[in-house]
């Protein structure tokens, strides 16, 4: 008999809109900026995305229902710990991330300059070589929100192999 892999993917979706500050967080990584990005946690728009498609290819929730932006405890809290508590959830389950891909939606920053960085981190946050990481920016040529400068928008998916 065929056993089939059992190969999933799921996207995740998350925004946060701009407030009082001096930096942003994106993929974990700090960027000086005029602004700041407002959220319950460090407001790390792109890790949210990506926890948020793990947890989505898991069958496993959302981020809201593991981490309630009501408790206190994850305030301020870096996003790193939840993306690694949805990896930890791939593990329990003996599966294996094989790729992910996140887009990141702003008219400002200017993601180029921080890309490598990015792409370094998340290789190393998710075990992941380079070549099985997506990352790319893209402007809504300045319509709705993200074109307003109120926010950053970003996408990602992510595709799991299971045992
Ligand atoms: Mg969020």
């Amino acid at each position: 008999m065929t056993t089939i892999p059992d190969i999933r993917t799921a996207s995740g979706f998350d925004v946060h809109r701009f407030c009082k500050g001096d930096k942003i967080i994106l993929c974990g990584v700090t960027i000086p900026f005029h602004q700041s990005l407002s959220g319950h946690s460090d407001a790390d728009v792109a890790f949210h995305a990506l926890t948020d498609a793990i947890f989505g290819a898991l069958g496993d929730g959302d981020i809201g229902t593991h981490f309630p932006p009501t408790d206190p405890q994850w305030h301020n809290k870096d996003s790193s710990h939840f993306l690694l508590f949805a990896l930890n959830r791939i593990k329990e389950r003996k599966g294996m991330l094989r790729h992910v891909d996140i887009t990141i939606i702003c008219e400002e920053p200017k993601i180029k300059d921080w890309r490598k960085s990015m792409i370094d981190n998340l290789s190393r946050h998710l075990s992941l070589p380079p070549d099985r990481i997506g990352l790319k920016a893209t402007t809504s040529e300045g319509l709705g929100f993200t074109g307003r400068k109120e926010g950053i928008a970003a996408l990602a998916q992510a595709t799991l192999l299971l045992e």
